[in-house]
């Protein structure tokens, strides 16, 4: 029975969808099993959050993990970096989840340009120099530890050494 009320209050809760119901007690039972369905999530190709398990941006962008968000719009979150490598070290994330450049498709390009928009932004916003590196890490062998695309946005200091 107490399954039973689980189940439906996650139906009720519109979480998952009730597949079929049976109840023992007509054929001299004494227990009720339920089957529903857990929603699959849609990627809708409109920059939409579509979470993956394990990704932890997607948690971040579901405001599942606490962090401050520096800036956001309709595409794109803004964060600071948890291991920043300069005065200002900002992670220029799209909602939408895309694994890295490589994975980019033409219908992603408005998403792609919000990012850079999103830098401009960030810059007119800084104190001092407005100049600033933007680096996208694309795949391990380039230093790419988290699989959901992002820009780091740097600055507060001289980058002379590239
Ligand atoms: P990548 O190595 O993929 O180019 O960049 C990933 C960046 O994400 C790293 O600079 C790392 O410090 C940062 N990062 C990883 N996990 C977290 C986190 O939980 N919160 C924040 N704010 N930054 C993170
Ligand atoms: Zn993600």
């Amino acid at each position: 029975m107490r399954y039973y009320i689980l189940n439906i209050f996650f139906i009720i809760a519109g979480v998952a969808e009730l597949v079929d119901a049976r109840d023992s007690k007509s054929r001299g039972g004494d227990t009720l099993s339920v089957r529903v369905r857990l929603p699959v999530p849609k990627n809708n190709n409109k920059g939409s959050i579509m979470e993956t398990a394990d990704c932890i941006f997607c948690k971040i962008i579901a405001k599942k993990l606490p962090v401050e968000i520096v800036a956001e719009n309709d595409e794109v979150v803004v964060i600071k970096d948890i291991a920043p490598k300069a005065p200002v070290h900002y992670l220029i994330i799209p909602k939408k989840h895309i694994a890295d450049v490589s994975s980019v498709e033409q219908a992603d390009i408005p998403i792609v340009g919000e990012m850079l928009l999103m830098a401009k932004k960030l810059a007119k916003g800084l104190s001092g120099s407005q100049a600033f590196r933007l680096i996208a890490n694309n795949g391990p062998d380039a230093g790419q530890s988290v699989f959901h695309l992002h820009f780091h946005f740097l600055s507060g200091k001289k980058m002379l050494d590239f």
